[in-house]
């Protein structure tokens, strides 16, 4: 069992004040709270080793270019790729899924299909249409059901030879519901077809292996996972790696120019022109750290019991109904109460210190699907109580009564 008192001691933010009220943060779905030992380190970056990395020859661009590196094999095992030349440093999940349609933007051709699903982040969506724009290719999208599970046999349906990438969430943002993904993975790779998995929701609660799960390419952000903002990691495998054109430099001009230099020849400095956020991705290293010494097995037990406990109690309340109710949830929950405003509930509950997201959560064709304007979502951490879920359950009562 998790010390869940000793851990809330470890994010100072978890003891402040909101409204007047003890902060209840349910909005870990949009991004996680920070550890002293993540806070530290980034002020440690600054205060002891910051240089450029990969330049200089002196002492602190050494150290930093060290440390860098060091983060980047610790990436490399966390998520058990099989070299760190595959672990690319990325701003998040955001920019890494766009670095990976950039680079198909030259493979794909008219008729060919790229197949997402339907229970994606924006993220997810506008960079693969904006890539069938550019191509000619075709947006192909596995549906859904009232579950908010995706239908698999009408993914079976959706593959053929024309099939270039197939690409889903491992864990849906709005509902929680945790995907089929290696599945899906096996079969596309049968029509020959490339994967790409949005880990987004999934690094919180899990520990990808992505050499069991056999994708092309695995993209997340750190700050939902412990770390800093505008941090994040794009697993690609080499030989997809090697074949896509970089990314930043974009024209075809600068290719060429740039394919001149060696910064080219090797992965995975290929995709990371710039200074890129060095205390960040040295820091994300902490992060994963820390989560490691909880331990993903007791993160997991203890998620899995706040999903249980704030599934019943929410259902206590008359006229609440949860979207997502697949069997295969993450601890993740998002509901509306009959006649009220999403929105509405959010304000109130704000005024009383709990932190929950309310609206269509970047994925608006799950909205429309089960024709409302949004949700409100809990979202809970490992460092979250049950007492937290009182707390909230009371508050919306409250809101429900005001409002209706
Ligand atoms: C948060 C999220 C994203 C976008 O991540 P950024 O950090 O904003 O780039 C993409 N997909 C899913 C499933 C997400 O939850």
């Amino acid at each position: 069992m998790l010390d869940i008192q000793k851990i809330r001691a470890d994010f100072p933010i978890l003891s402040e004040k909101v409204n007047g009220k003890p902060l209840v943060y349910f909005d870990n779905g949009a991004t996680s709270q920070k550890p002293q030992i993540v806070i530290d380190a980034e002020a440690k970056y600054y205060q002891e080793i910051n240089a450029n990395i990969h330049r200089g020859v002196h002492t602190l661009s050494q150290l930093a270019t060290d440390a860098y590196e060091i983060s980047r094999v610790k990436i490399q095992h966390h998520i058990n790729a099989k070299f760190s030349h595959e672990v690319l440093f990325t701003s998040g999940t955001t920019h890494g899924i766009n670095l990976v349609t950039n680079g198909f933007a030259s493979i794909l051709k008219p008729g060919d299909e790229v197949v997402v699903s339907s229970l994606e982040h924006h993220s997810n969506i506008v960079p693969w249409q904006m890539l069938c724009e550019k191509t000619g290719a075709t947006l192909r999208v596995i549906p859904m059901n009232e579950d908010g599970e995706l239908i698999i046999e009408a993914f079976d349906a959706l593959l053929s030879e024309k099939t270039k990438v197939v690409t889903v969430n491992h864990i849906s943002n709005a509902l929680g519901i945790i995907n089929p993904i290696k599945y899906i993975i096996e079969k596309a790779h049968a029509f020959g077809a490339a994967v790409l998995i949005d880990g987004a929701q999934a690094v919180p609660h899990l520990k990808p292996d992505v050499q069991d799960l056999d994708c092309d390419f695995y993209a997340f952000s750190g700050h939902k996972m412990c770390g800093p903002t505008g941090t994040g990691i794009l697993y690609g495998k080499e030989a997809w790696l090697n074949k896509l054109p970089p990314y930043q430099g974009g024209g075809e001009m600068i290719k060429e120019v740039t394919f001149e230099k060696t910064t080219y020849a090797d992965l995975p400095h290929k995709f990371e022109a710039g200074t890129p956020n060095i205390a960040g991705g040295i820091v994300l290293g902490t992060a994963v750290d820390y989560l490691n010494n909880i331990g993903f097995h007791n993160i997991h037990k203890h998620e899995e019991h706040l999903l249980e406990y704030a599934t019943k109690r929410l259902l206590e309340i008359e006229g609440l109904k949860i979207y997502g109710t697949g069997k295969n949830k993450a601890s993740v929950i998002s509901f509306n109460i009959d006649g009220i405003h999403p929105y509405d509930i959010g304000s109130i509950i704000d005024k009383l210190g709990i932190a929950v997201r309310t609206g269509h959560h970047c994925a608006q064709p799950i909205m429309n699907f089960f024709c409302i304007p949004g949700t409100i979502r809990a979202s809970f951490s490992f460092y979250n109580t049950k007492e937290e879920i009182d707390v909230m359950v009371e508050a919306v009562k409250k809101a429900k009564t005001m409002l209706s």
